[in-house]
């Protein structure tokens, strides 16, 4: 496949081979060009394919959070985004998926926005923005759920784009959106019901393509070490149900793990054998980013208080040239996803031939 962000039949043809090679991409969100190009170069460092997305408000942040129409940032942003990516992805020599994340409700007006400026995008250029939207209204009843689910993939399939929605509730809270589970991890409400998996694929098969954010035991964010019991047989029952109801071949759905940071490796595993291609990380990046910026700080304190020393006179203009201490940041990200793509088995890997 040519280097560069995949849409329509290399989409489907990409999360094949993540599910037919036994690996996963990882899924980063980022929200400027500092953490774009990171994810991009680690990638083409690791040579894995990878997924880039935005949440609605890293998609506004990207615009720029002093735009006064706050909406119409967020579906700026993320067109900016996209179009940053789409120039530079083939230069990094692998696949880039791009995507956008939690969309519940009150967001649906906004993926709906993007899907139109992605058809306009085609008229222009011959090819959608994105690769992939998600929607997740978990939160409501499964009728309602996948009433809209069925609405905006008809949409999108057109365009040769693919949806992401979410059966099940994942704990802790993404950029706004999300449940608070607290120590309810026994709550089989929480976890992903293959009956719910089975409805949604009838559905929506016949639709397009899509795939499914499960919920077994994950939560956003980082967590006391063994509050987080991922059950990942729960995506095996699902797969299971299907195989057997429909007479598909083996793991016909295409699974997506959210909250991934700070996960056991064993469990990562476990769940790729069930058909997840994509794990989502964005609380590990956005600490490895932070963290060099603070340890170039502390090291440089003086160069952050004055542009020469007041007492010796030395002139701090190579220290806090925000170039330095930005690019700081970008190589921990990289240093950060060579783990992930490690982990997720997907290094090495890239289906990009140039
Ligand atoms: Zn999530």
């Amino acid at each position: 496949m040519k280097p560069g962000v995949v849409f329509g039949e290399d989409y489907a043809a990409l999360v094949e081979a993540c599910k037919n090679g036994g690996y996963a991409l990882p899924a980063v969100n980022v929200v400027g060009t500092n953490s774009l190009n990171a994810v991009m170069e680690a990638a083409g460092k690791n040579k894995s394919d990878v997924i880039i997305q935005f949440s609605n408000s890293g998609a506004q942040f990207y615009a720029g959070k002093g735009m006064e129409d706050g909406f119409r940032a967020k579906v700026l942003g993320a067109v900016a985004a996209a179009k940053h990516t789409q120039l530079l992805a083939e230069h990094y020599g692998i696949c880039v998926v791009l995507h956008t994340d939690h969309a519940n409700r009150s967001l649906v007006p906004w993926v709906d926005a993007l899907v139109e400026e992605s058809r306009q995008n085609i008229k222009r250029e011959g090819v959608p923005l994105y690769s992939s939207h998600m929607l997740d209204l978990s939160e409501e009843p499964i009728s309602d759920n996948l009433e809209t689910c069925a609405r905006v993939l008809k949409d999108m399939t057109p365009l040769g784009m693919s949806l992401e929605i979410e059966l099940g509730v994942t704990g802790g809270e993404e950029d706004g959106v999300g449940a608070d589970v607290g120590d309810d991890f026994e709550n089989p409400s929480l976890y992903t019901q293959p009956e719910d998996v089975l409805q949604a694929y009838d559905l929506l098969t016949p639709l397009g393509h899509f795939s499914v954010a499960a919920s077994f035991g994950n939560v956003h964010g980082v967590y006391k070490p063994g509050n987080v019991k991922l059950r990942p047989e729960i995506l095996r029952a699902s797969q299971e149900m299907v195989m057997r109801e429909r007479s598909t071949a083996n793991n016909p759905l295409h699974f997506v793990f959210h909250g991934g940071s700070g996960s056991e490796k064993a469990k990562i595993e476990e769940a790729v054998g069930y058909g997840v291609f994509k794990m989502n990380i964005d609380t590990d990046t956005q600490f490895a980013f932070s963290e060099a910026v603070g340890g170039y700080v502390a090291e440089n304190s003086d160069a952050f208080k004055w542009q020469v020393h007041p007492e010796t006179g030395t002139p701090f203009k190579k220290q806090y040239d925000p170039r330095v201490w930005l690019r700081k940041a970008e190589q921990s990200v990289v240093t950060r996803l060579d783990e992930a793509f490690v982990d997720l088995g997907s290094r090495g890997k890239s289906i990009a031939q140039a």
